[in-house]
């Protein structure tokens, strides 16, 4: 059995509290203890508290150096598989062209598509492991994780093959979404309905019996897939067994929550344009939005979720990346938190329970992660500030020092306090 004691840790943030996502005024409370203890074996908390009263005869000992311990971030909306990148898309943005126009034109998503597709499964894997590492040393330790670059049968599941090896080879942890219904791939402009009925007929029932994805998502917009149609896939897909998230309300309001809410989709995403009565409907069916400030703000646009509107309505409020090669090219959870409170006005502890405990349960794995008490996976980082608050305040400077997965040290070496 091998143990380890983390000692010396000025701001504990345990996130304890009831076995479910936290609401209103729970998110608040990170449930902080000083001048802490972390005691691990084989990977799991056994205890926590005062250091001094936490035992651990034999145990392998870590100073903190009275830096901040919080659980490591789970990252509940990432597209980290991808052909290529975009970055001659960000000089055309820079000089003025619209996402939007960019798409129209045959860019965005098709062009990575037709990169991903060109790309072996050893050249996507490679890729994506340096994208891995990035997450790793933002204090990130699971990611979910969508394909949706391929829009074929054949290349859709190459990507879902790469997601589980990367799975298997990297410390960090992925939760694989199936997202064939991404956009309408080029082939099938003419008759986007083709595409459609290959995504319910062909797609679905293959991709579901791998056991490559646990999770279907749809991008449910109008240059994508309408509200009648993504409501056909989406029933496709809970039919087949996937739990549901999706897609909605990015660039427009297209009723997108609402229908989220009918179909008891697990998680609502994006949502920046959701209104009133859409957050009413999320709230009523409890839907977890899943907000993500870095497509905003990477988009040069300003029109960011109501997040102050759904945390008022009772929704268990998740932060994600978004990380993807157009949209929001960013692996940082930092900086989301950055954004989240500059922009959503959200308080650094509601943003901090948004992306540690209520993501883990917004990907069903909340008995798991998302919190560093007792039987939980000892996932979680050490931080070179004494103020959890100095994360998103001091931005764009990552405060990591070290990475720990199962009680496992992944990422080391950064600077600490005492430099
Ligand atoms: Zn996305």
């Amino acid at each position: 059995m091998s143990s380890l004691v983390v000692r010396n840790i000025g701001q504990l943030l345990t996130l304890r509290g009831p076995a479910r996502p936290r609401v209103g005024g729970e998110m608040s409370e990170l449930g902080i203890l000083t001048d802490a203890a972390m005691l691990i074996s084989d990977g799991v908390i056994v205890s926590v508290g005062k250091d001094g009263q936490v035992e651990a005869d034999g145990a392998t000992e870590v100073d903190a150096e009275g830096g901040v311990v919080s659980p490591g971030f789970v990252d509940a909306h990432t597209h980290p598989v991808f052909g290529g990148t975009r970055v001659d898309e960000y000089e055309l943005r820079a000089q003025g062209a619209s996402y939007v126009e960019i798409s129209q034109a045959g860019g965005g998503i098709m062009s990575t598509v037709r990169a991903t597709r060109a790309a072996s499964e050893d050249e996507l894997f490679r890729q994506s492991r340096r994208y891995a590492d990035w997450f790793l040393k933002g204090g990130t330790t699971t990611v979910e994780a969508k394909s949706g670059y391929g829009l074929t049968l054949e290349d859709e599941l190459k990507i879902l093959r790469v997601i589980h090896r990367l799975n298997a080879e990297c410390p960090l942890d992925y939760i694989a979404t199936f997202l064939g219904a991404h956009s309408i791939p080029t082939e099938f402009r003419d008759e986007p309905s083709e595409y459609v009925d290959m995504v319910i007929h062909q797609m679905i029932p293959k991709v579901w019996p791998t056991g490559l994805a646990e999770w279907c998502d749809v991008f449910c917009e109008s240059i994508a897939f309408d509200l009648r149609t993504t409501e056909r896939i989406m029933m496709a897909a809970k039919e087949a067994g996937f739990g549901l998230r999706m897609h909605v309300d990015q660039l427009s309001n297209e009723g997108g929550a609402a229908l989220a809410a009918r179909l008891g989709a697990t998680t609502a995403d994006h949502l920046e344009r959701t209104d009133a009565s859409g957050i009413a409907a999320l709230a009523d069916a409890g839907v977890q939005p899943v907000l993500l400030p870095a497509s905003v703000y990477a988009l040069g646009l300003d029109h960011y979720p109501d997040a102050r509107g759904m945390i008022s309505a009772g929704l268990a409020v998740v932060l994600a990346t978004d990380f993807n090669p157009g949209s929001s090219p960013t692996t940082s959870m930092p900086a989301v938190l950055s954004l989240a409170c500059t922009h959503l006005k959200m308080s650094p502890a509601e943003a901090m329970t948004a992306c540690t405990v209520n993501a883990a349960y917004s990907l069903h794995r909340g008995d798991q992660l998302g919190a560093l008490t007792p039987g939980k996976q000892a996932d979680f980082v050490i931080w070179g500030v004494e103020d959890y608050r100095e994360i998103p305040y001091f931005f764009g400077v990552n405060h990591v020092r070290s990475v720990w997965k199962e009680g496992r040290s992944v990422v080391s070496g950064s600077p600490g306090l005492r430099v």
